[in-house]
C-alpha cells in the first residue's frame, strides 16, 4: 500500500472517533454575549481535553480580553505541529462559536445533542465551523500517529468569536508581532461547496454606508415651510443608482461578476402623515470588486451627495458603518494549486477558483499578506435548524488537511 492510501485508511478509522468529539462539542454551546451565551470557554476546554488525549501536544493559549464573559476572555487555541523547518508555517484556522440554534420547533431534535443517522451527524455547530475544526484534529493525528514530519510547521488555530465580527477572535490574533509570517500560508475550512469543487481565493470589499440627510420638519399641510428630507433621500438613493454605471468592470472569479450597490435598510421617520420629515436615514451595502480604489468610490458618493445638497437644500452626512477589502490570494499561488490537486485526487473533482460577496475570516489574513484558501465540502447546512455534516466529507476533508500538512498535493 503505497503512503497516500495508508493516510487515507488511517483517516477512515477515525470515525467513531470523530463522532465521540463532534458529540463533546456540541454539548457546550459556545455563543457569544451578543447572542445571549458565555463565550467559547467551555468548549475550548473540552478541545484541549481531546487533543491532550490525542497525544497531539499542548495548545498555546491566546485569549483576547473580553469583560462581557465570566472569566473576562475569549479563548483563542494555537496548536503546533512541528516542521522540518521553522520559519513558515501552514495554518488551518476554524472558529469554535456557534450562532444560536434559532426557533426551536423547527429542530428535530435538541440542537446540542448529537444525533447520529448513518453518515449524518445532526446538532448546532456540526457543520459550522466543527467539520472543519474535527477535519484538522483528524488530519494532524493521522500525520502524527504514522510518524511523518511536515516540512513546515503545521499551527492549528481554532479562534473565538467569527460569527460576531472577530474582534476577540482572528482581529486580535493578527494584531500579535510575530505570529503571522510573510511566508505562511493558510486553509479556512469555513465555507465550500457540495462537491468540494469551490476554492474561494477573493473576496469584493465591502462598504457599508449610512446616509442622514437633514432638512426641516413642519407640518405637512404647509410644506413651503419646511425641507422634507425624505424627498431629497429619495432622490439621493436614485441618483446612487449611477455607481454600477461607473462601476461597470467585470471580473468573472465573482457572482455577480461586477460590483453592487444596494440601497438596504430604511430607518424609519416621523410616526404620522401630518408631519413633513425632517430627517431621513438610509443605508446602502456595497460589494466591490478588490481592483477597484474605495476611497475613489467614496468620493464620487460625496460627489453625488453634495448635489442633492445643492439641489434641495438638505444636508447629507455619510457614515461608514463597515470597510473592508483584502488583496485577492493569487489563482496560481502555491497552496491553490496543492489544494486543487488534493481535491482532485480525494473527491476526483475538478476544482475551481472563485471569489465571494465578502464577509470571511480569510479576508484578515490575505490583508496580511497570507496566501489564504476558503474551502470545505460541505453540506450548505450552516446556521439552519437541523444543521448536519456528513462523515465521509469530514474523512475526506481530513484526507486533503493532511496532504497540505504534508506538502503535498
Ligand atoms: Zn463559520
Amino acid at each position: 500500500m503505497d503512503e497516500r492510501e495508508a493516510l487515507r485508511k488511517r483517516v477512515e478509522e477515525k470515525r467513531d472517533l470523530v463522532i465521540d468529539l463532534q458529540r463533546d462539542l456540541t454539548a457546550v454551546p459556545a455563543l457569544a454575549p451578543q447572542n445571549g451565551g458565555t463565550g467559547e470557554a467551555e468548549k475550548a476546554q473540552v478541545l484541549v481535553r481531546w487533543i491532550t488525549r490525542l497525544g497531539l501536544g499542548t495548545c498555546e493559549s491566546l485569549p483576547a480580553a473580553d469583560s462581557r464573559v465570566p472569566g473576562g476572555e475569549r479563548p483563542n487555541l494555537l496548536l503546533t505541529l512541528p516542521g522540518r523547518v521553522s520559519d513558515r508555517s501552514f495554518w488551518i484556522m476554524s472558529h469554535m462559536d456557534i450562532v444560536p440554534p434559532g426557533e426551536l420547533s423547527l429542530w428535530e431534535s435538541d440542537p446540542y445533542k448529537l444525533v447520529v443517522k448513518g453518515d449524518r451527524l445532526i446538532g448546532r455547530g456540526v457543520e459550522d465551523n466543527q467539520q472543519g475544526l474535527v477535519s484538522s484534529v483528524v488530519a494532524a493525528l493521522c500525520v502524527k500517529e504514522a510518524g511523518l514530519v511536515p516540512p513546515r510547521s503545521v499551527k492549528l488555530l481554532f479562534v473565538a468569536d467569527e460569527e460576531t465580527g472577530s474582534e476577540f477572535g482572528i482581529q486580535a490574533l493578527v494584531k500579535r508581532p510575530g505570529l503571522f509570517r510573510p511566508r505562511d500560508e493558510a486553509l479556512v475550512p469555513d465555507g465550500g461547496s457540495e462537491d468540494g469543487s469551490q476554492i474561494e481565493i477573493a473576496e469584493k470589499s465591502i462598504l457599508w454606508l449610512r446616509f442622514r440627510v437633514r432638512g426641516k420638519q413642519c407640518h405637512a399641510s404647509t410644506p413651503q415651510k419646511g425641507i422634507n428630507a425624505f424627498e431629497a433621500g429619495s432622490h439621493l438613493v436614485v441618483r446612487l443608482g449611477v455607481l454600477a454605471e461607473h462601476y461597470a468592470s467585470q471580473d468573472l472569479l465573482f457572482d455577480p461578476p461586477r460590483s453592487t450597490f444596494t440601497p438596504t435598510k430604511k430607518e424609519a421617520n416621523v410616526p404620522n402623515i401630518n408631519t413633513l420629515p425632517g430627517e431621513d436615514i438610509f443605508h446602502l451595502d456595497c460589494r466591490v470588486l478588490p481592483r477597484e480604489d474605495l476611497d475613489a468610490v467614496m468620493a464620487e458618493i460625496r460627489s453625488i451627495c453634495d448635489g442633492v445638497q445643492g439641489d434641495f437644500g438638505v444636508g447629507v452626512d455619510i457614515q461608514q458603518v463597515q470597510r473592508a477589502s483584502s488583496p485577492p490570494t493569487p489563482a496560481d499561488a502555491p497552496i491553490v494549486s496543492a489544494l486543487s490537486r488534493a481535491v482532485k485526487d480525494v473527491y476526483d473533482v475538478q476544482a475551481k477558483t472563485v471569489g465571494i460577496g465578502g464577509g470571511t475570516v480569510g479576508a484578515f489574513l490575505r490583508k496580511m499578506g497570507i496566501p489564504t484558501v476558503v474551502w470545505g465540502k460541505i453540506g450548505e447546512a450552516a446556521h439552519q435548524p437541523n444543521e448536519f455534516c456528513l462523515l465521509p466529507n469530514l474523512l475526506g476533508d481530513a484526507v486533503v488537511m493532511a496532504r497540505l500538512m504534508l506538502g503535498e498535493g
